[in-house]
């Protein structure tokens, strides 16, 4: 009996990007759009005959950052579990919110929401002060607060690297060694710890695991914050030129 191959990829930088990130602009297509619906993200010749090889040999579960709203703007097609919000929200293959688990979830975030409160308040009264335009935003879906995320305004990135060197990281150290942070490109979050894609595969995994007997799994991300859920995972892809890779392969 062939094992069932199930592969859990992260979207974002993995599957398609923005138009700046693409080495080259033979070829792209869009994959991915804002709300106003101008394009937002797009898939290269290779990335394209990538997802046609997976999706003939595997079932790919999208785990990823995004939200319901802008899941919805990727134009990528997919057929069964969806992991969203770092693992937050878990849609079942007919499209409805796993309530078992968000249940779960909502609890867990409302537990952690005083700690987020407190350090965009930080985060913020440190723009103020400085003079910095960007400010935090809490990423909330269905009801349930999630994390926080600075985006510099200018797309320069250093400046998030000076967030999370000032205020980010002395305030973990300080007591609330609860949340973490993530910083890649112009995105720096900070989430509870409870909050892990990780959690979300194994969980779904478990349930795979008692639908179909043994099964194989695969993890694909660019992020640190993808390591973690890809460790799980039986095998790990991961693409060229990403931040994942410099910090591993490309390293060694
Ligand atoms: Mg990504």
């Amino acid at each position: 009996m062939m094992l069932k191959k199930f592969l859990f990829a992260d979207l974002d930088d993995t599957l398609f990007q923005t138009l700046e990130k693409c080495a080259g602009r033979a070829a792209l297509e869009p994959a991915a759009y804002y709300s106003d619906g101008s394009v937002c993200s797009y898939t290269t010749p290779a990335q394209r005959a990538f997802f046609g090889f997976i999706n003939e040999g595997m079932t790919v579960i999208p785990t990823t950052a995004r939200s319901l709203d802008s899941f919805e703007r990727v134009s990528l097609g997919f057929n069964s579990y969806v992991l969203l919000n770092f693992g937050g929200i878990i849609l079942q293959p007919d499209g409805g919110i796993e309530r078992d688990w968000q249940g779960r979830m909502h609890g867990l975030m409302t537990a952690a929401l005083p700690g987020l409160q407190a350090l965009a308040a930080r985060i913020d009264a440190w723009a103020a002060r400085t003079g910095y335009a960007g400010r935090t935003r809490l990423v909330e879906d269905a009801g349930t607060p999630f994390f926080i995320v600075v985006k510099d305004p200018r797309k320069i990135t250093a400046n998030l690297e000076t967030i999370e060197r000032e205020v980010v990281l002395p305030w973990i150290a300080d007591g609330n060694d609860g949340y973490c942070v993530h910083r890649n490109g112009n995105n720096l979050a900070i989430l509870p710890a409870s909050l892990d894609k990780a959690n979300a595969v194994a969980y779904v995994t478990e349930r795979l695991r008692r639908e179909h007997g043994e099964i194989i799994t695969f993890g694909m991300g660019d992020s640190r914050s993808d390591a973690r859920f890809m460790a799980d995972c039986d095998y790990a892809i991961i693409p060229r030129r990403t931040q994942l890779s410099r910090l591993t392969v490309e390293t060694l």
